[in-house]
């Protein structure tokens, strides 16, 4: 198991350029709208006829898990909700906290190692625009989408100390201050209870999965979705957190090397996460037949759940966006599979017979070939 728990190798430059791109990419201009909107508690629809024991013989749904790091965009999810919402989608956003602080009010956040006030992605900007991201993760909540953490200040290598370098008391203060922020916003009309927030992604995937699990473990949080895997494989529990792995797979188009499976590291691995936004369709093109290769490999051997990795971002004129909607449209309708988030797996995971799901979980994880 060892080998899985290794740190991520990220090259400073990636992981700066990631930032700059971050920077300029996700937070785009927000257009303050509605607010003041009395937000309604999430409904108890009736559970979804997928969430049930598996029948004799019967294999398990392919599970699909999106989910958007940053999740600060109002233009993305004005595009994902209905999307989502069309396909019978559940998805997963992770929040990165900050963005519920206004900048009048930075001064509240200090990033483990880093003064008060400083954070390598933008804060949240004006009232309104704090305003509309509520507004956007209510909705998303209300329509049965989960909210997760992406932690604060999304510190990567060459922003030290960045999160490779945090001890479990650093990731316990960030944890802390994350939740501190959502209690703000909930003052400020936050709807999302403190209690749904089960899980996350570190910034940059990087971090030591030794020094954060036990800080989210500590919280009672049940999973995390940060640490890569080779191939597509099921989700293990560790000391009381799921890890539902971000896969490494073979990219197809690009003579089969191996490339984490998300939107910036397939990015990079095409041309070193340059804007070329004339290449648009090249790179939707690629994304979307990893997203497909992927896909296939796992529902037709050990139907692990695949984590699909997004940000919000325009990036190279949209095109890994694009890729992820476009995937999301053609999959999640299809047969046996299920868009869903992370902790709706959890709840299935829980109502199998574990010897069942054991024949799956020890095949050997899917590989794109
Ligand atoms: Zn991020």
């Amino acid at each position: 198991m060892s080998r899985r728990w290794g740190p991520i190798v990220t090259g400073v430059a990636l992981a700066l350029t990631f930032l700059i791109l971050l920077v300029l990419g996700t937070l785009g201009p927000d257009r303050p709208s509605r607010t003041g909107e009395v937000p309604v508690a999430q409904g108890k629809a009736a559970p979804p006829d997928w969430m049930r024991k598996l029948r004799d013989g019967e294999k398990p749904p392919q599970f699909v898990l999106f989910s958007f790091d940053g999740a600060g965009s109002h233009a993305h999810w004005q595009r994902v909700l209905p999307l989502a919402e069309k396909v019978n989608a559940h998805v997963t956003g992770f929040l990165s906290g900050i963005y519920l602080l206004p900048d009048h009010l930075r001064g509240e956040y200090a990033g483990p190692g880093h003064g008060r006030g400083r954070a390598s992605i933008s804060f949240g900007g004006t009232d309104a625009e704090v305003a509309t991201r509520i507004d956007d993760l209510n909705t998303a909540y209300q329509r049965g989408h989960e909210i997760g953490t992406h932690y604060n200040g999304h510190f990567c290598a060459g922003n030290e100390p960045s999160g490779g370098r945090w001890t479990t008391a650093d990731w316990t203060s960030e944890l802390d201050q994350f939740f501190s922020i959502v209690r703000g916003a909930a003052a400020r009309g936050l709807a999302v209870p403190e209690n749904a927030f089960k899980g996350g992604r570190v910034p940059c995937l990087e971090g030591d999965p030794d020094e954060f699990l036990p800080a989210v473990g500590e919280r009672a949080m049940t999973y995390d979705t940060s640490v890569t895997s080779e191939g597509i494989a099921w989700p293990e529990l560790r000391d009381g957190v799921w890890e539902f792995w971000v896969p490494v797979i073979r990219v197809p188009a690009l003579s089969g090397k191996r490339v984490i499976m998300m939107d910036y590291n397939l990015w990079y691995s095409l041309n070193g996460a340059k804007e070329e936004p004339g290449r648009d369709a090249e790179f939707t093109s690629v994304t979307l037949d990893t997203y497909r290769a992927a896909y296939q490999a796992a529902y037709n051997t050990n139907r692990a759940p695949l984590t699909v990795g997004n940000h919000f971002n325009d990036w190279s004129g949209g095109a890994f966006s694009r890729a992820t909607e476009q995937f999301m449209n053609e999959v999640c309708v299809r047969p046996q599979t299920v868009c869903a988030t992370y902790s709706e797996v959890i709840a299935w995971m829980k109502l199998q017979d574990p010897e069942v799901l054991d024949t799956y979980r020890t095949k050997p994880h899917a590989q794109v070939s």
